[in-house]
């Protein structure tokens, strides 16, 4: 399979750490033909990359990420090939950072609560989209933990004493929102779906895609993932969830896919 884009990573808009600019310079470091950006909650990255991936001969595919909630289970949703244009997109975009900023403030007071206050100034005045790994930053900072992974294992993680998942969003009201904007709505990271009651349940639900290559994972353990995509005759797609030094394991470019299946996400 000849790379041509990988479809999954975060910049500094979301809980990245490299900037637009410099995830460009990766993808054409690493030979990619195509660029898409997918943070969490926002698409602003897309106004440095449009002209700048131009300049550098690469196309571009509109992305996001949504975090949504199904039988009370986490489920993300990645959007693709939107109109950037399309209000139900924006309109969903701006939901989702209200229920962030409210629910950032609950785990505030839960650490409060637990003796580890964290500096509210500093991360409250945070610039683009914030969540949990920035929340973790600031427990380091302070000496509450060593590193992100132990502050989600410890205290933010989903079954954890300091989270708080936020006002919940429907998968369904989400997949409307991305097709509304003449998106494909697309089930991320489906490994990490434990539960085979919400996977069976997930299938029934219109989506166009699944991530089936994902991360450094071998091919063996996408296999499953490609075989149930091709059976629903879903669209298949790609990429590393890159976040920098946020998930230092998680290399850009680690898992991609080839030109046609990128431009089946087109049709
Ligand atoms: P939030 O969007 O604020 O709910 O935070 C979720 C994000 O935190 C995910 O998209 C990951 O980037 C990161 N994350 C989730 N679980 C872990 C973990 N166990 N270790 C490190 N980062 C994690
Ligand atoms: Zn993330
Ligand atoms: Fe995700
Ligand atoms: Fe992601």
């Amino acid at each position: 399979m000849t790379p041509f884009a990988d479809l999954h990573c975060h910049t500094t808009h979301s809980d990245g750490s490299a900037s637009p600019e410099q995830i460009i310079d990766l993808a054409v470091k690493r030979g990619f033909k195509a660029v898409s950006i997918t943070d969490h909650d926002t698409i602003e990255a897309y106004e440095t990359v449009l002209p700048l991936a131009q300049k550098r001969g690469l196309e571009v595919m509109t992305g996001v990420e949504f975090s949504t909630h199904h039988k009370g289970v986490s489920v993300h949703i990645l959007g693709y090939n939107f109109d950037l244009r399309e209000k139900p997109i924006h309109d969903l975009i701006e939901r989702h950072k209200k229920r962030r900023t409210e629910r950032n403030q609950v785990i505030v007071e839960l650490l409060k609560k637990k003796q580890m206050p964290i500096d509210e100034a500093a991360f409250f005045k945070l610039p683009g989209v914030v969540g949990r790994p920035h929340i973790a930053l600031a427990m380091i900072a302070k000496g509450y933990v060593k590193s992100v992974k132990e502050a989600f294992l410890k205290y933010l993680g989903e079954d954890r004493p300091c989270y708080s998942p936020g006002t919940p969003f429907s998968v369904e009201e989400t997949l409307e929102a991305i097709k509304a904007s003449k998106g494909k709505a697309v089930l991320a990271h489906p490994h990490l779906l434990r539960n085979e009651k919400i996977l069976s349940s997930l299938l029934t639900l219109p989506f166009d895609g699944m991530e089936c290559y994902y991360a450094n994972f071998p091919l063996q353990k996408n296999k499953r993932w490609l075989d149930l995509a091709q059976r629903k005759g879903w669209l298949i797609t790609g990429g590393s969830d890159y976040h920098g030094t946020y998930k230092p394991t998680l290399h850009y470019g680690a898992s991609y896919v080839d030109e046609p299946t990128f431009r089946r996400l087109q049709s």
